[in-house]
């Protein structure tokens, strides 16, 4: 599932293409997933931001395309014939929204497992997208530091990598980072007592590989590819996450899997402490 570094990673690909572009007809399936998609016919895209794994399309008359890329989610943006009926069925496998742009381009939402999720609202209101309105502070944001996220885990009494992914805390950590993070602080992912001072490392941990993410273009593990269809080079930079079974790189002990909230977590049970 695309996490913070690849949801940038494909808002910065997407915004140059984007940027004053007037959506002149648009199709979607009809599922209340993606159905919304075509309401934004006659609007012009100002912006495109990002809240967490989720992107923000802000559009000239005060309203806000909200995408969730879910598992498989991307954008593409396609030279079109200009001339062709606006078709999602047609625009390609999996496409699930086309939205048909004013100099014969076509932007498209591409969903193998159908986990993703489009919808249209006032700009900032996002009472009825329950994980978008609970959501924590952005991870450089100077809302969110180790103290920020002591007050957290003080208050919770579940697994600090379940807190993590909750995103109340901090916003866009998923499976990967969360692993990878909880590794270099020295934190077992299960440990449900995390003090001050772990918590500090923690929150550099926490941006330190999200940074090295978006500075490496995403983390390409199955189906994730940026706006040009490009992958990502994280993958292979990772410490910890899909590796169980290999050599810790500190001290070579075997890692660990476990699962934690049905994903699948990998330690060094000998680096990170309860
Ligand atoms: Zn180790």
């Amino acid at each position: 599932m695309p996490e913070l570094p690849e949801v940038e990673t494909i808002r910065r690909g997407l915004e140059p293409l984007l940027i004053g572009a007037v959506v002149i007809d648009a199709d979607a399936h009809p599922s209340a997933k993606f159905a919304e998609a075509v309401e934004i016919v006659g609007t012009s895209i100002e912006s495109i931001s990002r809240r967490g794994k989720y992107l923000l399309f802000s559009l000239d008359d005060g309203r806000e395309l909200v995408a969730h890329l879910g598992m498989t989610g991307s954008f593409r943006v396609d030279a079109i014939d200009g001339s062709a009926d606006v078709d999602y069925a047609m625009a390609g496998p999996h496409v699930r929204a086309v939205w048909r742009l004013d100099d014969d381009r076509e932007l498209r939402f591409r969903d193998i497992r159908r986990f993703g999720r489009l919808r249209v609202v006032e700009a900032g209101e996002y009472r009825t997208i329950a994980t978008l309105s609970a959501m924590g502070p952005e991870p450089f944001d100077e809302a969110f530091s180790g103290r920020t996220l002591h007050e957290h885990a003080k208050r919770s009494s579940r697994a600090i990598k379940t807190l993590l992914l909750s995103q109340r805390p901090v916003a866009g950590v998923g499976n990967i980072y969360a692993d990878e993070a909880l590794f270099l602080a020295g934190i077992d992912p299960r440990s449900r007592r995390v003090g001050r001072e772990r918590c500090e490392r923690l929150a550099d941990t926490i941006r330190q590989v999200l940074r090295a993410g978006i500075d490496n273009g995403g983390t390409t593990l199955r189906d994730y590819v940026d706006a040009d269809g490009t992958e990502g080079a994280n993958q292979h930079q990772l410490l910890v996450y899909g590796r169980a079974g290999e050599p810790c790189v500190t001290c070579g002990t075997t890692l660990s899997a476990c699962i934690i909230d049905a994903r699948s977590t990998t330690l060094c049970a000998n680096c990170q402490k309860r």
